[in-house]
């Protein structure tokens, strides 16, 4: 099995994407190979802050035939201009809670009417593999941002983005129903495909399965 390195110490990010990709992939993160670098994510979309997560481990791993990928997500509300974005981790400042950006959402929004308070929930992938090719995608999901908390599952900023598709805000659906519609899943849906496609030409072209 293909071992699938990802630029984050998060083994719950590993957890969560070794289940979408159906126990294809053996997924582990770069701390459990003992690699932490410094990495600073000041790229200006969530792809180039992807790519330059995965740049900074790629030397270390691919010459050793490792596939290595990263991802970064964010929350784009259309009437902020695309805020917090790229900034969703620290939009409140350095070092905030979940809820400290949470709450810095609702007072944003908070003379926004119902039919400008739409969003999207954005997830970029990157991959770089074994010999140097780098491949970025990503996955996105509609939907409006709540006037207050809704729903006690999730992280972040769950419990105010209603997902179109299903009237729920991410916080309101079981973990299992976040995790097969989320901009996550789209993004690595979309990776698993090229991770697949990898799998099968390096297979043919060593004529063994693996
Ligand atoms: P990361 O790039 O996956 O670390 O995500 C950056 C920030 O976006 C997180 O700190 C959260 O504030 C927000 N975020 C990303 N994914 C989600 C999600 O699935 N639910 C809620 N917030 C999220």
């Amino acid at each position: 099995m293909k071992t699938i390195v990802l630029a984050t110490g998060n083994p719950d990010k590993a957890t969560e994407i070794r289940d979408i990709f159906g126990g294809a992939y053996d997924v582990v993160t770069m701390k459990s190979l003992g690699l932490d670098p410094d990495i600073v994510e000041d790229g200006d979309t969530y792809e180039a802050n992807a790519l330059i997560k995965v740049r900074a481990i790629a030397d270390a791993l691919c010459p050793k035939g490792y596939i290595v990928m990263a991802d970064d997500s964010g929350l784009s509300v259309d009437a902020l201009d695309g805020a917090p974005g790229i900034y969703s981790a620290r939009y409140a400042g350095e070092d905030v809670t979940y809820h400290d950006n949470n709450l810095k959402l609702l007072d944003a929004m908070k003379d926004v009417p119902d039919d400008r308070r739409t969003a999207t929930f954005v997830c970029a992938v990157a991959i770089i593999f074994p010999d140097g090719r780098e491949w970025t995608g990503r996955g996105e999901v509609a939907g409006t941002i709540a006037r207050d908390f809704r729903g006690a599952g999730g992280f972040g900023y769950d419990p105010l983005f209603i997902v179109d598709e299903t009237g729920k805000t991410y916080a309101e659906m079981t973990e299992e129903e976040k995790n097969h519609i989320s901009h996550r899943f789209r993004a690595m849906t979309a990776a698993k495909k090229q991770l697949d496609t990898y799998a099968r030409y390096t297979a043919f072209h060593s004529g063994q399965e693996d």
